[in-house]
C-alpha cells in the first residue's frame, strides 16, 4: 500500500505518520521547503524508500509520492532535494 499525505491544520509539529491510515499528516501552515524536507526525512530515514535525485518525494515503492493539490502549486520550486 503506498503511503498517501494529508494536510490538516493545527499539527504540533510538521509531520506526523499515521500508521493507522498510512497517511503522513503535516501542517497546513508549514512552509513547503521545510515540509519538503521533513518529508523527505521521514520517508528515506523511517521507512527506507529509495531518494532519486531531482525525482522529488518517493513512496516506499519507489514511485513518486503525489503531494496533495494544495500543496503541488507552492511546493513544486522546493522539489529538487
Ligand atoms: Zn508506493
Amino acid at each position: 500500500m503506498c503511503i498517501r499525505i494529508a494536510v490538516v491544520d493545527d499539527l504540533p509539529t510538521i509531520a506526523i505518520w499515521d500508521p493507522d491510515e498510512v497517511t503522513i499528516l503535516v501542517d497546513r501552515g508549514t512552509h513547503p521547503h521545510d515540509l519538503i524536507r521533513e518529508l523527505h526525512a521521514i520517508l528515506t530515514n523511517d521507512f527506507g524508500a529509495p531518494t532519486i535525485p531531482g525525482a522529488g518525494l518517493t513512496c516506499i515503492c519507489g514511485e513518486p509520492l503525489e503531494l496533495p493539490q494544495e500543496l503541488q502549486v507552492t511546493a513544486a520550486p522546493a522539489l529538487t532535494l
